[in-house]
């Protein structure tokens, strides 16, 4: 049986990979660690084996277990569609939001981020692909909710998150992430993070410039929503 650490020797081999064919230095390339519906005990195993960073989905869900381990220094992002009423709990307990999608949530985020706390740092959620996703604003729409984020206080807007439709042409995987990044470097905006690569499809994301890539399955094993 395979463990955590296997996996992520495996995932790690895979950026360094993707990034040394796109010509990029893998340093430059974060490993997020989605650890949705998986128990604080993999988040340990985890940290045991290098990783930092992990991402969650599901508020309750991921308060519980950041209860469970407040004795490690874990940095925490929130990858899930937000709702108004939970805002406040993400703003306190979170170091990443890449799932901004619409400029009230951003307000309430950074009205609600404790002051002792730094700023926290957002991705702002794009749809590249029409209708077949929900989230994420429109590109057309990018443009001034960029904007507008930026000038809020207690918020450091890093750049965009996207979640293309799943494709095996590797061409068109391409272009959906090319897509992400022409928008980003179409803002005119200090912005350092492209989120975007999940298990199946991170080599794409790189090539096309991805900071972090967000990998659940290809570290914890297929998530069983039925026992969640
Ligand atoms: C679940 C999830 C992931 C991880 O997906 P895998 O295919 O399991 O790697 C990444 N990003 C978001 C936003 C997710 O919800």
């Amino acid at each position: 049986m395979t463990t955590i650490a296997d996996n992520i020797t495996a995932v790690a081999a895979r950026i360094a990979a993707a990034a040394q064919a796109a010509g990029r230095d893998s340093a430059a390339i974060g490993l997020l660690a989605v650890s949705k519906t998986k128990p604080a005990a993999a988040v340990r195993e985890a940290y045991a084996a290098g990783l930092r960073d992990f991402g969650e989905n599901y508020l309750q869900e991921a308060l519980g277990k950041q209860a469970e381990l407040t004795d490690l220094p874990l940095c925490w992002h929130f990858i899930g569609p937000i709702q108004s009423n939970k805002t406040r709990a993400i703003a306190e307990h979170f170091d990443w939001v890449h799932s901004v999608d619409r400029l009230k949530i951003a307000q309430r985020l950074s009205e609600q981020r404790p002051a002792n706390l730094p700023p926290l740092n957002i991705c702002i959620q794009v749809n590249v692909s029409g209708e077949a996703s929900k989230s994420g604003c429109t590109p057309a729409d990018l443009p001034a909710l960029a904007t507008a984020i930026a000038d809020l206080p207690n918020l450091r807007l890093r750049g965009l998150m996207a979640i293309p439709e799943p494709t095996e042409d590797r061409a068109a995987q391409d272009a959906a992430f090319a897509a992400v990044r022409t928008l980003q470097d179409s803002l005119n905006l200090p912005l350092d993070t492209l989120s975007m690569g999940m298990s199946h499809d991170l080599e794409s994301a790189i090539a096309q410039g991805a900071t972090w890539v967000r990998i659940g399955t290809a570290l914890f094993g297929a998530r069983d929503y039925g026992q969640a």
